[in-house]
């Protein structure tokens, strides 16, 4: 396994039940899963990335910043980068200093047990500009870089990683995006199935069947022979 890097996305309150502000139904589900992940007598990532939604107050994702507009509704916005595309707008979510934007406590604590392997990646902190992608983590206008030339990819490259797991939230928009960014810069893509959840059942579905066409794997729950553990997939 020492070429493949855990990503784990958003595991953050704001994005489980019951009380995030943008819940993913049955996001829950996917606890026991990470958990199992991060033991140290199953598992030896050498890398394990921790994604982190993670915006200031007045985000331009958020619907409560284009009054009237509603939660859910699209929204065409221009962003820092001058681009005009057409933004889901959300409830307010993770905003910086709140709890809703902490990662959820077992799995944090967990993520401390592994200590320098562990690379925390923040995205969406800036005003204007939506970050869903792992690999958009910390990118600033002036600095458009494709995604096999982000900050992400090179940290993951200088150590060897050729392989990536992805599990978290939501499977229709950051799972996705984080996919797309890792496929795109050339590394082995693996979702873990019974370890994502995503918003809408149908974008879910969409966005399964897009990875899976550009290459990704995706590994259903039938898939899986828990006795055995989940390493035979992980090795490249
Ligand atoms: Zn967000």
């Amino acid at each position: 396994m020492d070429k493949t890097a855990l990503l784990i996305i958003d595991v953050q309150y704001d994005f489980l039940p019951p009380s995030g502000s943008l819940a993913v139904p049955n996001g829950q589900d996917i606890l026991p899963v990470i958990n199992d992940l991060l033991d140290e007598n199953k598992y030896d990532w050498p890398v394990i990335v921790a994604s982190q939604d993670y915006h200031p107050r007045g985000h331009i994702s958020f619907a409560s910043t284009h009054p009237p507009h509603k939660p859910f509704e699209p929204l065409l916005v221009r962003d820092a980068r001058g681009t005009t595309y057409q933004q889901t707008l959300w409830p307010d979510h993770c905003i910086q200093g709140t709890r809703g934007t902490e990662i959820e406590e077992n799995i944090k604590r967990k993520l401390g047990q592994w200590g320098r392997k562990v690379r925390l990646a923040r995205k969406g902190t800036h005003m204007k500009l939506e970050a869903y992608s792992a690999f958009d983590g910390d990118a600033y206008p002036g600095e458009q870089k494709l995604p096999s030339e982000g900050p992400l990819s090179t940290y993951l490259r200088k150590r060897g990683i050729e392989k990536v797991v992805i599990v978290g939230l939501a499977t229709d928009f950051c799972v996705l995006q984080t996919a797309l960014s890792a496929i795109s810069a050339s590394f082995d893509t693996l979702i873990l199935g019974p370890a994502v959840r995503g918003i809408s059942p149908e974008d879910t579905d969409k966005a399964l069947v897009k990875i899976r066409n550009l290459g990704g794997k995706v590994i259903d729950q039938d898939e899986i022979d828990w006795e055995t553990g989940l390493n035979r997939w992980f090795d490249l």
